[in-house]
């Protein structure tokens, strides 16, 4: 079972695909986990990464892809494997799709976390951050006990920079120039489903193992 997410910031694909991974058995893998565990090992891929990061460029799409393919072909992912992050563009998806087919692989779903922005900007406007602790909160979904004030140390509890509406929508805007085209990519492929992500996340979850099977 070969899975790809596919869903805006904030839609919370990462979170489904963990459970994906969890009840499946089989690896989530994002593309920053893999950048660590190269760097981290010492790999030919892993050092150019790093030399690429430590600039503050973006890291080449052949090495991503690289790193990629010695991941997937590790024993953990001979059942299969679920990945979060990656592709985010086009040219990543075709690259994707040519070098695990000299594997002999295909990707089996795309699952596409849908969530409209306005509801996506809405749900990180409510994300609350500790400035002491770090520990984090949401307006709704997760209050602390006294509003704006930390459980757990009793500092103050701020809305971060990143969950900005402003911020929020620039990484919208990206998304819907460069990894919204997947979507169609991957419908021309065959693969591609559609879950309603504005659902509660357990619902969201139990519509993904219905299309995936039990
Ligand atoms: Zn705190």
């Amino acid at each position: 079972m070969k899975i790809i997410m596919l869903g805006a910031p904030g839609a919370g694909k990462g979170t489904q695909a963990k459970k994906i991974s969890e009840k499946y058995q089989i690896p989530h893998i994002s593309t920053g986990d893999i950048f660590r565990s190269n760097i981290k090992e010492g790999t030919e891929l892993g050092k150019k990464a790093k030399g690429y990061m430590d600039q503050g460029a973006l890291v080449p799409d052949e090495l991503t892809i690289g790193m990629l393919i010695d991941r997937i072909q590790k024993e953990d992912c001979s059942d299969g494997y679920v990945l979060d992050g990656f592709p985010r563009t086009i040219p990543q998806a075709e690259s994707l799709t040519k070098a695990i087919s000299e594997m002999g692989q295909k990707i089996d779903f795309a699952i596409n976390v849908d969530v409209p922005d306005e509801n996506i900007i809405n749900r990180m406007s409510g994300r609350r951050a500790c400035i002491s602790c770090g520990a984090t909160y949401h307006i709704v979904y997760n209050p602390s006990k006294v509003p704006g004030v930390c459980d757990v140390c009793g500092a103050e509890l701020v809305l971060r920079d990143d969950d900005k509406p402003e911020t929020v929508k620039k990484r919208l805007s990206v998304y819907h120039d460069q990894t919204q085209p997947l979507i169609e990519y991957y419908e021309k492929e065959g693969v591609l489903v559609n879950v309603d992500g504005t659902q509660e996340l357990n619902k969201v979850f139990s519509d993904i193992v219905s299309i995936l099977g039990a």
